[in-house]
């Protein structure tokens, strides 16, 4: 059953957005060759509990970390580990934190150093499967055109769109219904409606959709072994429009301080 919140429950769903939203800007600001996914989660741990909020993924189906941190050919779910990160590597950073009883769940996927320009552009589609995404969450239409434009976007660039794992309904549960399918058809699906609160989370593969998990019994892998982007937002049900409760604006401006632009 799908439970649709208020106004106010939506102003404290955009706390917990702003937390892991903050959080990523400071994952932004440290991630780099040489820094280990463990230390980005110590980082991350100790930020969400600063905030007094509790880190949403630790314990949660007995998942080990505050992060999941999901490197190259991984999609998501994958554990923090020593492994100095790479010139070249791609990681997708997912957080989740519970403030006041509610859940926000974002996901960045940084480039470390220089990427192929082919990385570039899988990360690029993959931000614009989301925006697309996002643009069709107004009351009068379904899941499945949110499903469908991410779909179109990604395949009209030859990559593939994960099926077995899909965004979600959040609130009080990181979890709740509806699904949320990165692939869809047109006027098919659940109806958007008022108050709906969702996670849309693309998984795009540079080639094949198939995926695989590790014997860790956690991380998702591409078949092929190929690289997987992944970006995350927490979209309410506004007036009949989305609005979004998380922002890559702390993302965007640790990286841009890091590359020496100044604003
Ligand atoms: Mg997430
Ligand atoms: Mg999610």
């Amino acid at each position: 059953m799908t439970r649709y919140k208020t106004l106010e429950e939506i102003e404290l769903m955009r706390e917990s957005a702003l937390i892991v939203s903050r959080t990523l800007g400071i994952i932004a600001e440290k991630i780099g060759p040489g820094v280990t996914t463990l230390d980005l989660d110590k980082l991350a741990f100790e930020y969400i509990r600063d905030q007094g909020a509790e880190p949403g993924f630790l314990g949660l189906y007995d998942f080990p970390n505050t992060l999941c941190t999901s490197t190259n050919e991984e999609i998501v779910h994958g554990i923090p580990n020593n492994r100095p990160l790479e010139e070249g590597d791609i990681v997708s950073v997912d957080c989740g934190a519970i403030k006041n009883g509610f859940y926000g769940d974002h996901a960045w996927t940084f480039e470390i150093g220089e990427v192929t320009p082919e990385v570039k552009k899988l990360l690029k589609v993959t931000r614009e499967c989301l925006t697309l995404g996002i643009e069709q969450v107004v009351v009068g239409n379904r899941l499945g055109d949110v499903g469908f434009a991410i779909q179109q976007h990604a395949e009209k660039n030859g990559y593939g769109v994960v099926r077995e794992l899909v965004g979600h309904g959040l609130g009080r549960e990181m979890h709740e219904s509806p699904e949320v399918p990165n692939y869809g058809k047109r006027g098919k699906g659940t109806k958007i409606k008022e108050g709906l609160v969702i996670a849309i989370e693309p998984m795009i593969n540079m080639g094949t959709k198939n995926v695989l998990q590790l014997s860790d019994g956690w991380t998702i892998i591409t078949a092929d072994k190929k690289p997987s982007g992944h970006f995350e937002h927490d979209v309410a049900v506004v007036n009949g429009k989305p609005e979004v409760l998380s922002t890559f604006k702390f993302i965007e401006e640790a990286l841009a301080a890091k590359a020496g632009i100044v604003a």
